[in-house]
């Protein structure tokens, strides 16, 4: 390396991030010392991102910057945690600084957006890797958690789904979109929007929560195993893109819609007593969730509709992203 390690790090990683008053040490000691406000607790989540995994080469330097916190608070938001600090894991081949500038930018803008704390982490030499471990706080027994979904509870979804793996698709070819299209839904693969403030707002309403990452039909599916419940989607009420619809076959849409992964919104169940104040509270949000279907006693069977009658994927499609999943045609593992 042209500069030492303490030097890269004194030139990205000490300055111009965000400070916090309940930050007693920083980065620059051998641990980072965290006040903790009394009545609450520590939500910890952890995601790393592995160049030709993740993403590849084309991937901009800020986007990684932006997305390795984002996919971060987006588990704190399903967690219902404010974000309060991060700590960076970072794996280098070598010191290019344009790189480093540009992942830096990403990292500062949306550690400044949610007033995180960049406090510590470690910085080595090898493949490209990135991970984030981010500290959330919740109050004490207020979490939401994945198990709590119950029969006859609603299910709601933020955003809009499928734009991120359409994005990801139309740039392996696999698509052709009008270059209006193709760049708004990089958007939504490059600079994904963790759900913080939604995730907060759950908190005594919601009665389980998960973020989307794997697919919508993955993700549903562990929160019905951890609830011990089934679940009726209405296909016709995912929300949808007009990119993506647009884009697709009404067929296709709803592929990408229940099955591709790093849309980032929040999936939920709020029991119908909760439903008033839930309505009350998302009045005024920004990507207002929309009811997507309802909690059965069914466990773990998920039941496909469209205009109320049943609808069945078309079979060519793999649930969800499992990096140790084996491919059906191999015995190796794909890692
Ligand atoms: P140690 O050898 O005691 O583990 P390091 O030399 O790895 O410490 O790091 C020195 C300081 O810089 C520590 O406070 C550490 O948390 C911080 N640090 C190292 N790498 C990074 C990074 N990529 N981002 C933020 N802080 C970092
Ligand atoms: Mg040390």
């Amino acid at each position: 390396m042209a500069i030492g390690e303490f030097d890269l790090i004194a030139t990205y990683f000490t300055h111009r991030y965000p400070q916090r008053d309940d930050v007693d040490i920083g980065v620059g000691d051998d641990g980072a010392v965290l006040k903790i406000p009394p009545n609450s607790e520590l939500v910890v989540v952890t995601d790393t991102m592995v160049e030709g995994v993740h993403f590849d080469q084309q991937t901009p330097a800020r986007a990684i910057g932006h997305k390795i916190v984002a996919v971060n608070l987006s588990d704190l938001a399903a967690m219902g945690a404010e974000p309060a600090w991060i700590s960076l894991a970072l794996t280098l081949p070598t010191v290019d600084h344009d790189w480093l500038t540009g992942f830096t930018h990403g990292l500062r803008e949306i550690c400044d957006y949610y007033q995180c704390q960049l406090v510590g982490g470690d910085t080595t030499r090898g493949p490209l890797t990135i991970t984030v471990t981010a500290h959330g706080l919740v109050p004490t027994g207020k979490a939401l958690r994945r198990n709590g979904a119950k029969p006859g509870d609603w299910i709601y979804v933020s955003g809009t789904l499928g734009d991120a793996g359409l994005a990801l698709a139309a740039s392996q070819q696999q698509h052709k979109l009008s270059p209006d299209y193709q760049r708004r839904l990089n958007e939504r693969l490059f600079f994904p929007s963790p759900r913080v403030a939604l995730g907060q707002s759950l908190r005594g309403i919601a009665s389980s929560a998960i973020d989307v990452s794997d697919g919508l039909l993955a993700d549903l599916g562990h929160i019905l195993s951890a609830s011990q419940v089934g679940a009726r989607i209405d296909v016709d009420e995912l929300p949808l893109s007009l990119a993506l619809t647009e884009s697709l076959s009404e067929t296709d849409a709803y592929k990408y819609a229940l099955t591709s992964g790093d849309d980032y919104e929040l999936l939920f169940t709020v029991p119908e007593a909760q439903r008033g104040l839930f309505d009350t509270v998302i009045a005024h949000a920004a990507h207002k969730p929309v009811c997507i279907g309802r909690v059965t006693n069914e466990v773990e069977v998920v039941q496909l509709l469209y205009a109320g009658e049943p609808w069945s994927m078309p079979t060519d499609v793999a649930l969800g992203f499992d990096h140790f999943k084996k491919p059906t045609s191999e015995t190796e593992p794909e890692l």
